[in-house]
């Protein structure tokens, strides 16, 4: 699998992009800075997006992405989510206050966007890709992915505090390459990190423990802010195999 990191920050400065990956050339996974990363060109070819959460930094570069190719010949998207994300992206997002909704534009009968509930755990199919939505632990209603090709299987946590389910399917995932999980907060705000839903370098190597699986373990989340604290707090855990994912680079599992 091709697995392409447009952005993989919890935040936004220069040079840091918001969490979204390329799936092999036309899959997006979340979108929190595909317009700021790919061209015009590369953009009309992304057709799918699956959406973790409604959080602005995995979803904010969407109503951009669409109305950047709204009047591109047959530019259609769909966007794929668990019942209660796709609510969300109805009522905040795409209600006709926040941006139009594209669900009925430029007609009901043939809209360039497509919001699709898909059920929890249950794998379905997206251009090639086998991908399951597994519920974790955030302050919203979030799920991360266990995405599958031919080559073998990415586990993506998205935004978590400690959890659980994810970690008992990814240790059950054949053809497991790489976990990919967020740090988003250094040691010293673990409170923060506790009533937002998300990890730090010391709640990480806890949830690492729970991992069974000799796979590399790829970071994203940080906060710009904390970037080179947490950078030296996770170097500090001395695990072999971890290490965070560089924006721009396109990852081979
Ligand atoms: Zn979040």
């Amino acid at each position: 699998m091709k697995f392409r990191v447009l952005g993989c920050y919890g935040g936004n400065v220069p040079e840091h992009g918001m969490t979204s990956f390329l799936l092999n050339g036309s899959v997006c996974l979340d979108a929190g800075w595909v317009s700021g990363a790919l061209s015009l060109r590369e953009q009309v070819k992304v057709k799918d997006v699956i959406i973790s959460h409604s959080h602005l930094d995995h979803t904010c570069s969407l109503p951009f992405l669409i109305d950047n190719n709204f009047s591109a010949p047959g530019f259609t998207l769909s966007i794929y989510a668990i019942p209660e994300v796709i609510a969300s992206m109805k009522n905040h997002l795409f209600n006709n206050h926040t941006w139009p909704d594209f669900t009925c534009l430029p007609n009901d009968l043939t809209p360039v966007l497509k919001l699709i509930e898909v059920p929890e755990e249950q794998p379905f199919r997206v251009n090639g890709l086998s991908v399951r939505p597994v519920r974790v632990s955030h302050i919203v209603p979030t799920t991360g992915f266990i995405v599958e090709d031919k080559a073998g299987a990415v586990a993506y946590s998205s935004d978590t505090a400690p959890t659980e389910r994810f970690w008992e399917l990814v240790n059950r995932t054949k053809n497991l390459k790489a976990v990919i999980t967020e740090t988003s907060f250094p040691n010293e705000l673990q409170d923060l990190a506790n009533v937002s839903g998300h990890l730090t370098p010391q709640t990480l190597d806890m949830e690492l423990r729970k991992l069974k699986r000799d796979v590399p373990v790829y970071l994203y989340g940080c906060k710009p802010r904390h970037l080179a604290l947490i950078r030296r707090q996770v170097r500090g855990l001395k695990r072999r195999k971890l290490s965070f994912l560089t924006q721009g680079k396109t990852y081979r599992f």
